[in-house]
């Protein structure tokens, strides 16, 4: 079967979180409220993994990482490092474009309490493939937590537990590619100090060196 780079807009093979997005659809017709596609160029570099659309952020507004606190601080290190180019507006029509990277999640669709379970991350893993599979420069991803470095590990065909995640880690991968470890840049981890800007920066700055 050909790779997908997208599932359909009403893509309902996680039964779960197609109910979850039934229910947001109804009480918020004015949400995206489906798959949020990736952000950015096929033909760049680095690829940049979060786990998935926040409620009111990319579920609402429909573009990776837009409209909530993981967005500005992810943006704003984007800029400051020429990644992107533009100004962050928290909205899909702010004119900011990627440069060289490209911004995805690993579960497409917005979970409860921000929390895919195992079995929809490995569920949607057809999609990163896909997206893996369509970047034909890809040299680095930059994977936000743990669940992202799973599921990357896993859509690339390798085994997560050969790879231990840890902040700022990078691994060299058999085919040359690298993968980048980060803490998510969501705001409970940057409220509690796990994650600071400058961790962030750090990451980012190392996935940008390709
Ligand atoms: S998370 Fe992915 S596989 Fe699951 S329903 Fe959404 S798009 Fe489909």
């Amino acid at each position: 079967m050909p790779l997908k780079l997208d599932p359909p807009h009403d893509c309902a093979l996680c039964p779960r979180l197609a109910a979850f997005l039934a229910g947001n659809r109804a009480a918020h017709p004015d949400w995206h409220n489906a798959p949020v596609p990736a952000f950015g160029p096929l033909d760049a570099r680095l690829l940049i993994v979060g786990l998935a659309p926040g409620l009111k952020g990319a579920n609402r507004t429909g573009r990776p990482f837009t409209g909530d606190y993981a967005g500005d601080l992810l943006y704003a290190t984007l800029i400051k490092l020429g990644l992107a180019k533009g100004a962050y507006g928290q909205r899909p029509d702010d004119g900011l474009q990627l440069m060289g990277c490209r911004i995805t999640n690993a579960v497409r669709c917005v979970p409860p309490e921000n929390k895919p379970t195992p079995a929809e991350a490995k569920t949607c893993g057809q999609f990163l493939k896909g997206e893996i599979a369509a970047m034909p420069t890809l040299a680095s991803l930059l994977v936000l937590g743990r669940i992202s470095h799973e599921a990357s590990l896993r859509a690339l065909g390798l085994k997560p537990s050969a790879y231990a995640f840890g902040h700022a880690k990078i691994h060299v991968l058999p085919s040359g590619i690298r993968l980048i470890d980060s803490y998510h840049c969501s705001r409970y981890n940057t409220q509690t100090n796990r994650l600071t800007p400058a961790m962030f920066e750090e990451a980012v700055r190392a996935a940008a060196q390709n």
